[in-house]
């Protein structure tokens, strides 16, 4: 096992991951930018390195800086998070070329997943069912464009096969507005993410986002964890994400899972990993893989009793999974909520100082957060600021656990979409279980 981890990542998921290191005996690199010197886990971790100013680019995207720290504190393994470097295909090798370990897949994985376009090719390959679409990129003529779309039948979703973060796509709904939308997705795909490839897929009107959680070693042994339905969005961003689905025919979700397992064989996948699907009609239909550990992946630890981070870093230091497939139980129901400082309604970002933070606690509630009274959240990155998960033996318990724990939380100073949340927690469908992905857009719309 590793002697020395550096974390190269801010906020509620470097303290995810500091924790898990502590846990397993391991010491710890924290890496920051200026603007994250006074931050907890940072004074946690055994050492620490600035790394840069304030500005991503300059710090928590800034790879020879991130190498020259885990050289100067003698690291052995990089953790990268998610988000930043996480899916950098070329952030992996430069770890791996400087002699350190990337806690995460190989690079040429990250490579052929980071690109839409080949992920989905290589999925089609290993039986996964996938969204009807171009089954490659787009060619330049704009006939063959109009053609396609036809044979797949609007509305369709353009899509970059770069694109990320819920960025990067177009819904078109009629002929007349196909090319220019092509063209602009080009142009934004080529500004964004520096590659102006795009696809065409069938956009489903009204599906539901489930995602797999796998686990794979480098001894050829690779398992799910379950399902986590991810409906709950907003701008195609998650806001509240669960584990299990609701109401989904379990012997589907075997299915499922075990095409995901054997496309982590196939592709020779390393550590944890999500495939993502959009659900309609009893079907699934892949959309993409990320080939990190994710924001929500407190939920599937709950319900499987199996700690993902740990995992991560067992793999990566050549270790087999600790499971077998018979071994992973689903038991019980796990929600999140993603904690932003932001207007809960308007979504305005509210960086600031916080005068009050008081956690809720209690059975069945987990609070994943780097925050606290006096801490000011920097206005120069992502507004999640933390997550609140209950667990309960039903779904109602831990709806019922959440709506408490949510109730008990006390934040000043910033504002936070915490009374969204309630909101969402009262609201009769939510509650029924099984919304789309449209629901929360169009609730906040008043067209529910
Ligand atoms: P990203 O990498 O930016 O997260 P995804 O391909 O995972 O992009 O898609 C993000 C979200 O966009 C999905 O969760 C879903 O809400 C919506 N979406 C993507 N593809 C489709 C589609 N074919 N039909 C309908 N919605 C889609």
């Amino acid at each position: 096992m590793f002697d020395k981890i550096l974390i190269a990542n801010r906020g509620e998921i470097a303290l995810r991951v500091l924790r898990a290191c502590r846990e397993m005996g391991i010491r710890t690199v924290a890496v920051h930018s200026e603007a994250d010197a006074e931050a907890k886990y940072v004074k946690l971790a055994d050492e620490s390195v600035c790394i840069g100013p304030a500005s991503s680019a300059q710090s928590y995207l800034n790879v020879p800086r991130i190498i020259a720290a885990a050289e100067v504190t003698d690291a052995e393994a990089i953790h990268p998070g998610y988000g930043f470097l996480s899916e950098n295909a070329d952030f992996a090798e430069r770890v791996e070329s400087s002699g350190f370990v990337f806690i995460g897949p190989r690079p040429e994985t990250i490579r052929l997943m980071g690109d839409k376009v080949s992920a989905k090719q290589s999925m089609i390959e290993a039986g996964v069912p996938c969204v009807p679409g171009s089954g490659g990129a787009l060619p330049e003529d704009p006939k063959e464009i109009v053609k396609i779309a036809r044979a797949i039948g609007y509305p369709v979703i353009i899509k970059a096969a770069g694109g990320g973060g819920g960025r990067g796509m177009r819904v078109v709904h009629t002929e007349g507005a196909l090319i220019s939308s092509v063209a602009m997705t080009r142009s934004e795909a080529g500004a964004a993410f520096g590659n102006p490839t795009v696809y065409m897929e069938k956009f489903l009107e009204n599906p539901r986002h489930i995602e797999i959680q796998v686990l794979a070693d480098q001894h050829g042994n690779a398992i799910y964890l379950g399902e986590r339905d991810c409906s709950m969005q907003r701008r195609h961003q998650k806001v509240i994400e669960e584990a299990p689905a609701p109401g989904i025919d379990r012997k589907l979700i075997a299915k499922v899972g075990e095409a995901c397992v054997a496309a982590c064989k196939r592709i020779n996948y390393r550590g944890a990993g999500t495939f993502e699907f959009l659900y309609e009609k009893g079907e699934f239909f892949f959309i993409e893989m990320n080939t990190r550990v994710q924001v929500e992946h407190p939920v599937t630890e709950l319900i499987t009793g199996i700690d993902i981070v740990q995992e991560q870093i067992r793999v990566a230091a050549g270790e087999k999974l600790r499971n077998t497939q018979k071994e992973v139980h689903l038991r019980g129901h796990a929600i999140e909520c993603r904690i932003n400082a932001e207007d809960p309604f308007k979504f305005t970002p509210s960086p600031g100082k916080i005068l009050t933070w008081h956690t809720p606690g209690g059975p069945g509630i987990r609070v994943d957060s780097h925050v606290f009274t006096g801490y000011t959240v920097p206005p120069h990155y992502d507004s999640m600021i933390g997550k609140v998960i209950a667990y309960g033996d039903t779904r109602e318990q831990a709806i019922r656990r959440l709506r408490i724990a949510l109730s008990e939380m006390a934040v000043e100073g910033i504002k936070t979409n915490i009374p969204l949340h309630q909101e969402m927690l009262m609201d009769t469908h939510f509650v029924q279980g099984g919304t789309s992905i449209h629901y929360l857009e169009k609730k906040l719309a008043g067209n529910t």
